[in-house]
C-alpha cells in the first residue's frame, strides 16, 4: 500500500519536472526579420550632432521647483538658437508655439487622412545640486566635447532628443523627404516640474484641433548594456506605461508641555507608530500584466535556471515575486512603492511637539488607483489620532497597446539601429510628459540610446555626459522611424 502510494507521488513528480521541462524548452525568443528595404540613404554626420548638443547645452533652460526663479531669458534664446541652427525646420514645417515655451511642429505628411504621430522631448533641465559643482569632470553648462564625449547638464535628459529630433527632420528635408501621415514634433520646457503648461497644453491643443494620432514617442527607457540584472544582452525597455504619484501627509496631535512630564503617548510616538504600521503593510503587488511581459521576454535570452522559473510562472510565481520584491528595481517594477520622506516635530529638544507631521510619497502601479492606496493605508494605520491628507496625486496612465503597428514599427527600427538587443514592452517608474500623451493615443517612451552604469550616474546627477555615437544611432532611429509608413 505504501509503495503503491510512493509510487503515484514519484509518477507525479516525474509528470510535473516533465512539463516544466517541455515549457522551459518551448521558452525561447521569436526571431524577428530585418524590417527594412526601400529607406532613404541618411548618414548622421556625428561632429556637427556633437557640436550642436554643445551648443544647446549651454543654455541654462533650468527648470526650478519654484517657478518664479525661472530665467526666461535662456528659455528665449534657447528657442532663438533652434531657428537659426534648423533654419529648414521652422520654414518647411508649421510651429506653433504653446504657454511661450514650448513649440509644436507640424510636418504636412502626403495623407493627410492618416492618423499622424507625435515625437517629443522636453528641453529644460534639472539644476546642478548646490555643492555638487566641483565634482563635475567638465562644468555642467560649458558643453565641453572631448574624446567624442559631449558633457553637461541635458546631455542624456533630454536635450540630446531634442537636438536629434531637429536633426532627423533637417536630414530627411535635405533629401525632399516628405512624411506619409501628419509628423508632429513637440519640444517642451517644464517636464522636470510635472508638465503642468507643456505637454498639457499640446495634448490640449490635439483635442481642440481634433487631430486623431497614431502614436507618441517621448523620453523614456533606453537601451539598457549592463543595467538589467541576470542579462547579458542590451534591453531595449519601450515603455507603454508609467506610474501614478501620490504623496500623503500624516498628521498626529498631542498634548504640548514641558517634555520633563510627558504622557504616555505624544504626537510624535504616535506619528512614529504610523509610520512604522505604513512600512510594514506594503501595497500588495505582483507579477502579472506589464511586469510579468517584460520579466518573461527577458528570462528568455537568459539561463537554462532562470527560463524555467519565467516558463513555468504557474509554479514558481511566489519565489520569483518574492526575489524580485528584494531588489529595488524590481520591487518598484511589482507594486506602488511607499517612501516616507519628510518629518517634523517640535521645534525644541525639551519641548513637546502639539502636532508632528510625516511626508510619505507613494508611486502608483497601473494596476493600483490612488484612492484605493490611500484606502489601503488608512487601514494599515488604523489610528483616529492621525489625520491623513492628500497633498499631490495623480493617477497612473493608461497602458499602450503593444501589438499596435506603432509599436511593432518602434520595435523593428530599434533591432535596425542597434542590433541584437532583446526589444521589451516596460514601465516607466518616475512621471514624464506622456502621461498626459496618454490620455489621447497610444504613448510610447523610449530614448533610442545605449545607457550604461557608468553614464547612469550623470542622470539628474553628476558628469551627466553622451557620447557622439549614440547621437549618431538617435538619428538613425528617428529618421528610419519618421520614413516608416
Ligand atoms: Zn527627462
Amino acid at each position: 500500500m505504501i509503495k503503491k502510494g510512493l509510487y503515484a507521488i514519484l509518477g507525479v513528480l516525474v509528470l510535473l519536472s516533465a512539463i516544466v521541462v517541455i515549457r522551459t524548452l518551448q521558452f525561447v525568443p521569436q526571431q524577428h526579420a530585418s524590417s527594412q528595404s526601400t529607406l532613404l540613404d541618411v548618414v548622421p554626420h556625428g561632429p556637427t550632432l556633437s557640436q550642436h548638443l554643445s551648443e544647446a547645452i549651454q543654455f541654462q533652460t533650468i527648470s526650478h521647483d519654484d517657478a518664479k526663479q525661472r530665467d526666461d531669458e535662456s528659455f528665449h534664446r534657447f528657442i532663438a538658437w533652434l531657428s537659426t541652427t534648423y533654419p529648414a525646420v521652422h520654414t518647411e514645417l508649421s510651429v506653433t508655439p504653446l504657454n511661450t515655451f514650448t513649440l509644436l511642429f507640424k510636418w504636412q505628411g502626403k495623407n493627410t487622412q492618416a492618423p499622424a504621430v507625435l515625437f517629443s522631448a522636453h528641453y529644460d533641465v534639472v539644476p546642478v545640486n548646490p555643492g555638487t559643482q566641483s565634482n563635475w569632470q567638465h562644468p555642467p553648462f560649458a558643453g565641453i566635447v572631448e574624446n567624442g564625449i559631449i558633457w553637461g547638464r541635458g546631455a542624456l535628459d533630454d536635450k540630446s532628443a531634442v537636438v536629434a529630433l531637429m536633426e532627423s527632420v533637417t536630414l530627411l528635408l535635405s533629401k525632399g523627404y516628405q512624411p506619409e501621415q501628419d509628423t508632429y514634433i513637440a519640444l517642451t520646457h517644464d517636464e522636470e516640474i510635472g508638465s503642468r503648461e507643456g505637454a498639457q497644453a499640446v495634448t490640449e491643443y490635439f483635442r481642440q484641433q481634433n487631430v486623431a494620432l497614431a502614436w507618441s514617442l517621448d523620453e523614456g527607457s533606453f537601451v539598457l548594456d549592463g543595467l538589467v540584472p541576470g542579462s547579458d544582452k542590451r534591453v531595449a525597455s519601450i515603455n507603454v506605461a508609467e506610474k501614478g504619484y501620490l504623496t500623503v501627509e500624516l498628521v498626529a496631535k498631542g498634548e504640548g508641555g514641558h517634555s520633563s512630564m510627558p504622557p504616555q503617548d505624544t504626537a510624535v510616538s504616535v506619528l512614529a507608530e504610523a509610520i512604522v504600521n505604513v512600512k510594514n503593510a506594503p501595497v500588495p503587488g505582483g507579477l502579472n500584466g506589464l511586469g510579468e511581459q517584460m520579466y518573461s521576454n527577458i528570462a528568455k535570452h537568459m539561463n537554462f535556471g532562470k527560463r524555467m522559473l519565467f516558463a513555468n510562472t504557474w509554479l514558481f510565481k511566489p519565489l520569483i515575486e518574492s526575489s524580485l520584491s528584494t531588489s529595488r528595481a524590481g520591487n518598484a517594477m511589482l507594486r506602488t512603492t511607499t517612501a516616507p520622506t519628510m518629518l517634523s516635530g517640535s521645534v525644541k529638544a525639551n519641548v513637546l511637539a502639539q502636532t508632528a507631521t510625516a511626508k510619505i510619497n507613494f508611486r502608483v502601479h497601473p494596476r493600483d488607483t490612488v484612492e484605493r492606496v490611500i484606502d489601503w493605508v488608512t487601514r494599515a494605520i488604523d489610528d483616529d489620532r492621525v489625520t491623513i491628507n492628500t497633498i499631490r496625486a495623480f493617477t497612473p496612465s493608461s497602458i499602450a497597446n503593444t501589438q499596435s503597428e506603432g509599436f511593432n514599427n518602434i520595435a523593428s527600427v530599434t533591432r535596425d539601429v542597434h542590433g541584437d538587443v532583446i526589444v521589451t514592452p516596460g514601465l516607466t517608474i518616475a512621471a514624464t510628459d506622456s502621461r498626459f500623451y496618454s490620455e489621447i493615443t497610444d504613448a510610447y517612451r523610449f530614448n533610442p540610446m545605449t545607457l550604461t552604469p557608468e553614464y547612469l550616474s550623470g542622470f539628474h546627477g553628476t558628469n551627466e555626459r553622451i557620447d557622439e555615437k549614440n547621437m549618431v544611432d538617435a538619428v538613425s532611429f528617428y529618421t528610419r522611424l519618421m520614413m516608416h509608413k
